[in-house]
């Protein structure tokens, strides 16, 4: 059937968690975007409950954060089981104190982040349009043209550029014809959200480790209720089709106490983990878990699909704005597929150490890591590794074709070290120049000319203490990382920087 035509800057095929935060940041940033998704609604169930600390900096840069640390839940300790006996609790409280200003471990139900997202989009005009599939779509002369199916009729849409953040089975990624390699672990899991008394529901997260699986009881907002996420052992699995709740809380109820009063929701799945082999074609992009799906073990996924979206808006803008800055692009695809293979390689060691039914792991798992662990966690040095790898705080594009330079201990592709005052500008979502110290007439010569603002911050012994150096210059890309870190006089070598990689201001 003919049907309708559209047209728009970004065309976002997915309105998960990824596509709703391009969706905000794009239009934070001035751009027309059309934000489809084939389900009826939103995602009713919890699944990813994990923030991390650099997504909450990412949400404070678009006045989000607060929202969701005062609707989120902070988990104050981890509690260790060995088969049903409590062996450790290691205490969480301010983990990255003096990191970011969101030191603590953070739950916000998926369903609901979701919708705080929605209602922030609707705030600045944009719908998500919804039931509209994106069924095929080719680029041709410098356009993408989209088919899109809606109640049984076509519309034909036309974009500058296609975001495919339309999850794991991405038909942005099938038609692009793009490899998935990876594997399917054989274990099952199960996930359920219920209504619960005893022990392990004490608002702390409580892991039981076994020969040969897991299981983990995170606290949530509402006193009372937990999420429960395991392994369904194999007999059961095999016994039972379809599996019920029933058939497997046996052990959370015996081993842990867990009095269980009602079920909200109960759900199997097979975790997969897998990296696309390009993020990138033309003017098509991939992102969240279209472009890489990976064991939940560390709160992750999500995240990930969140950081995707936030470096890619910025660079999508400023091609929009002004396509001699299309090259920006190049970098989206380095600086996103390198962490996410790490990611996939990490989580998949961590999730392999959890359920390895081997007597060497298993002999780590019940008795090493419980003895070890509350001691090893006591070691600040240790606790901040920890934190800063989980938070997502630790990760940089040292390697990527923006980043240059070394100023103090932070590198162009680091993330920008926060010591306080200074993520307030990062606001704006555009360029900015940081000095800690003083500012020479060169640096605000060149800041006037190019309109990229210079924060200059009274140097305080704490910069040093994150890595800054006295007096360096730092130039600020929209995301809060350091492109150009330098010691150099005069405007630092910034004015040749942004000539060669033509980087205007957004604004
Ligand atoms: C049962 C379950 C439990 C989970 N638990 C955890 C957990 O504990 N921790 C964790 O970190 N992660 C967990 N995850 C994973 C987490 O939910 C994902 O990482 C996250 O949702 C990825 O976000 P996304 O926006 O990239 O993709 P998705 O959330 O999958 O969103 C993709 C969207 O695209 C839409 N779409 C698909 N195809 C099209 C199309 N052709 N046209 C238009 N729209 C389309 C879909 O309807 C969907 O709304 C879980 C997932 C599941 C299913």
């Amino acid at each position: 059937m003919a049907g309708r035509s559209s047209e728009t800057e970004v065309l976002i095929a997915g309105a998960g968690p990824t596509g709703l935060v391009l969706a905000l940041w794009l239009t934070q940033l001035g751009v027309r975007v059309k934000l489809i998704d084939k389900a009826p609604q939103a995602g009713t169930t919890s699944r990813a409950l994990a923030v991390q600390a650099r997504t909450l900096e990412f949400y404070q840069q678009v006045g989000l954060s607060q929202a969701i640390v005062d609707r989120g839940h902070r988990v104050s300790a981890i509690n260790l089981w060995v088969k049903g006996t409590g062996t450790a609790r290691v205490p969480l409280g301010n983990l990255g104190e003096g990191v970011t200003p969101f030191a603590f471990p953070m739950i916000f139900p998926q369903d609901e982040h979701e919708r705080l997202l929605i209602s922030r989009l609707q705030e600045l005009g944009v719908e998500v349009e919804r039931p509209v599939e994106l069924i095929g779509f080719e680029e041709a002369g410098g356009q993408i043209r989209a088919t899109l199916s809606a109640a049984g009729s076509h519309e034909t849409c036309i974009s500058s550029y296609l975001a495919g953040c339309d999850g794991a089975r991405s038909k942005v990624r099938e038609v692009l014809n793009t490899d998935f390699p990876g594997g399917t672990y054989h274990h099952l899991f199960y996930v359920a959200d219920v209504e619960a008394a005893g022990p392990p529901v004490n608002g702390e997260l409580h892991v039981d480790l076994e020969d040969s699986d897991f299981l983990a009881v995170f606290p949530l907002a509402d006193t009372g209720h937990a999420r429960l996420i395991g392994t369904v052992r194999d007999t059961i699995a095999k016994d039972h089709e379809p599996l019920e709740f029933g058939d497997v809380s046996e052990r959370a109820m015996q081993n842990l106490g867990v009095n269980i009063k009602q079920v909200n929701w109960f759900s199997t799945y097979r975790v997969h983990h897998r990296v696309a082999n390009s993020f990138r074609r033309g003017r098509t992009f991939l992102l969240g878990d279209a472009a890489h799906i990976h064991s939940p073990v560390g709160g992750q996924g999500m995240n990930t699909g969140i950081g995707d979206s936030v470096n890619l808006a910025w660079k999508l803008a400023a091609s929009l704005k002004d396509p001699s800055s299309a090259g920006l692009l190049e970098s989206y695809e380095p600086e996103r597929i390198a962490f996410a293979r790490r990611l996939a390689a990490t989580t998949d060691r961590a999730f392999k150490a959890v359920v390895n039914p081997g007597a060497m792991a298993r002999w780590l798992r019940t008795k090493v890591i419980p003895a070890v662990a509350p001691s090893l966690f006591r070691i600040p040095s240790v606790r901040r590794a920890a934190f800063r790898t989980v938070s997502q705080t630790a990760v940089n594009y040292r390697g990527s074709p923006l980043s240059c330079g070394v100023a103090g201990k932070v590198h162009g592709g680091d993330r920008l070290p926060w010591v306080g005052v200074n993520f307030a500008p990062l606001s704006s979502l555009d360029w900015q120049i940081h000095v800690y110290g003083g500012a020479g007439a060169a640096l605000e010569a060149l800041s006037q000319r190019h309109r990229i603002p210079l924060h200059v911050f009274p140097w305080q012994a704490s910069m040093e203490a994150a890595g800054l150096k006295r007096n360096a210059v730092y130039l600020v890309r929209p995301d809060g990382y350091v492109a150009l870190a330098s010691t150099e006089g005069g405007d630092g070598g910034i004015a040749a920087y942004l000539a060669e990689k033509r980087i205007k201001a957004l604004r």
